[in-house]
């Protein structure tokens, strides 16, 4: 057999997004043992910089081992108990899965529909709320990469605890790319991922619950369903006691150590300017060259732009086009806005001008070739930097 010999690619898409050298160094290094006192040097600083980046004091921060996907199913599986009523904000596949998730988890989910390309208002949850008293969670995904929507949160976490209950937030396409504000905002249940904004390979979920949320975990009348994902059994190795439950992804370790350095490095507030400038400049390009984007701009996402495909374009062509002749990765839309949409991740290492310059250049040259000629986008992307420089 060969060796593995991969192509290079310029991710564009919703995730993985264009992993850095210094973490694909990282990860190259030594495995060593999961109980070598020099790993547990790397797992400290990995717990303290997620909290940072998180914005929290959480002492339960980790990363889970798994995507954001295992993040998910660790917040369900912990947090619902058989027979609790759930809410759960469903406005993309994102929010959709996590109502399979909590069926799954013997809970009742009151499903909270949205209209696909808009937020849900504070309004609408606290309605919700009042027609579910018993209420003991509220789900609800920040950054619905589905989309290219970001669900203001603003007040959400007091509405919630007024009624008593836990409010769990996927933070998946948000984590690293703008701010969570775990703590100011008073989260109870976060997850994320490692694929998105913060630029190292998929594999580990970045994980922090609130003191509240663990004596929810304590007070638990039933078991948990899930010997892997079990928090008690498995903080027991990310606390003081080191005690052993299942062999930490060296690794990935590593990697997500050298990922969240480089963002720290960076400083957040930098890298947040540099997506909503990064951002700014995609949209003003892909405006200039005729598109319409999904989403308002009161609540776009910076990280997942969302365009409308024009009719007469061979959505499929166009993407294989892009990958195989000019190396560049972007996604289509999922479920009901398959073939409508293309979606464009604005991600970690992958937010850079000179990258929706190159994808800006290619989508015209291939829509020319399907007899669809369109001005140039790439004027209007600087000058929207240049006006976004803060
Ligand atoms: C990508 C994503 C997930 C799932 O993460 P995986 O790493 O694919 O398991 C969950 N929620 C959102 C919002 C995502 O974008």
């Amino acid at each position: 057999m060969n060796v593995v010999n991969i192509k290079p690619r310029l991710l564009l898409g919703p995730g993985p997004s264009p992993v850095p050298h210094r973490v694909r160094r990282a990860m190259a290094e030594p495995v060593i043992g999961h109980m070598d006192p020099q790993f547990f040097e790397i797992v400290d600083d990995v717990q303290s910089m997620l909290r940072t980046v998180f914005g929290t004091q959480n002492r339960l921060t980790l990363p889970v081992s798994g995507t954001g996907s295992a993040g998910m199913e660790t917040a369900i599986i912990n947090f619902v108990e058989p027979g609790d009523t759930i809410i759960v904000v469903v406005a993309g596949i994102f929010g959709h899965r996590m109502v399979e998730a909590v069926k799954k988890a013997g809970g009742h989910a009151v499903v909270m529909e949205i209209p696909w390309g808009q937020a849900a208002s504070l309004e609408h949850l606290k309605q919700t709320l009042q027609e579910h008293p018993q209420t003991r969670m509220v789900a609800v995904v920040m950054a619905e990469t589905s989309t290219g929507v970001c669900q203001p949160l603003e007040g959400w976490a007091q509405a919630v605890h007024q009624r008593g209950a836990l409010l769990l937030v996927d933070v998946v396409t948000a984590l690293g790319g703008m701010p969570v504000d775990v703590d100011r905002k008073d989260f109870d249940v976060v997850f994320s991922g490692t694929q998105k904004c913060l630029s190292a390979p998929p594999g580990l979920s970045p994980f922090t619950a609130s003191e509240n949320a663990l004596e929810r975990l304590d007070n638990r009348t039933t078991p948990v369903a899930s010997w892997y994902l079990d928090i008690n059994a498995f903080r027991q190795y990310w606390g003081q006691n080191r005690v052993y439950h299942h062999t930490a992804p060296i690794s990935m370790i590593y990697g997500l150590h050298e990922a969240l350095s480089l963002t720290l490095e960076e400083g957040l507030e930098k890298r947040y300017d540099r997506h909503r400038q990064v951002a700014a400049s995609l949209w003003a390009g892909l405006e200039a060259m005729g598109f319409e984007l999904l989403v308002a701009p009161s609540v776009r996402l910076v990280s997942v732009t969302t365009v409308r495909i024009p009719p007469s374009v061979d959505d499929v062509r166009l993407r294989h086009d892009l990958l195989h002749r000019d190396g560049i990765e972007i996604a289509g839309g999922l479920g009901s806005l398959s073939g409508k949409i293309w979606r464009i991740g604005v991600m970690g290492h992958g937010a850079r001008l000179s990258n929706m310059i190159e994808l800006l250049v290619a989508l015209r040259r291939r829509l020319a070739e399907q007899g669809r000629d369109v001005p140039s986008g790439v004027e209007a992307a600087e000058t929207a930097y240049r006006a976004n420089n803060r």
